[in-house]
């Protein structure tokens, strides 16, 4: 029979996990932006994720509730200590067979990937956004969603901030919500949730 569950989780660990992480200043997925997340897995059951941005694998532990017939999330972290706590961090949990690690620099890895994924979640470096849209949109499947957290970062997207050291994120962050609301092919919203989430499908032709 197949394994139509997703994994169960031990919610104690992953709440310890999650402490530590907070603890250390480490930008894990937001509780408003989680619960959203956690609503559109329910409805695509995802058997593959691709995460752009593990960090400690926080979010990949959580998304791995949502699995179905034994799925797999890969997962792409160029911060070689961190990549190190998240494989500690999955192995505690017990969750080796379903989140798969790829050390290294997601600019360099996404091109060598070649299967599709159901769920992509963006959430590394700002200023490659664009990038990662580009490579997310050749892997999505045909049903499959692109979810890109930090949109909006901190309200500086939507507003006329352009002066800040931090002023190549925005035009980046910019850049992909013209791109990704601008491509015919897609239908994407931009949610107020935590730090701002974009989600995008190809569009329905009926
Ligand atoms: N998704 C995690 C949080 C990720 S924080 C969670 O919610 O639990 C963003 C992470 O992306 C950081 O750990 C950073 O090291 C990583 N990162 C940034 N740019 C990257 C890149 N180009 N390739 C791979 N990882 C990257
Ligand atoms: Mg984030």
């Amino acid at each position: 029979m197949k394994i139509l569950q997703g994994n169960n989780i031990n919610e104690e660990k992953l709440s310890m996990i999650k402490q530590k992480a907070l603890d250390e200043h480490i930008p894990i997925i937001m509780d408003d932006t989680l619960e959203v997340v956690d609503k559109i897995l329910v409805e695509i059951k995802p058997k593959r994720i691709l995460e752009i941005g593990t960090a400690v694998g926080y979010s990949a532990i959580c998304f791995s509730k949502y699995l179905i017939n034994e799925g797999r999330i890969d997962t792409i972290e160029r911060d070689e200590q961190r990549a190190e706590e998240a494989i500690e961090n999955i192995k505690k949990m017990k969750l080796e067979k379903s989140i798969n690690v790829l050390k290294g620099d997601a600019v360099e890895i996404l091109p060598t990937l070649t299967e599709k994924y159901d769920v992509i979640f963006i959430d590394a470096a700002k200023g490659k956004y664009p990038f990662f849209l580009q490579e997310a949109l050749r892997l999505l499947d045909e049903e499959g969603v692109i979810l890109a957290d930090n949109i909006l970062y901190k309200g500086y997207v939507m507003s006329d901030y352009n002066k800040h050291k931090q002023r190549t994120a925005v035009r980046n962050l910019r850049e992909y919500i013209a791109e990704s609301t601008g491509n015919p092919d897609l239908e994407t919203e931009i949610l107020e949730v935590g730090d701002g989430l974009a989600i995008s499908k190809w569009k329905k032709i009926s």
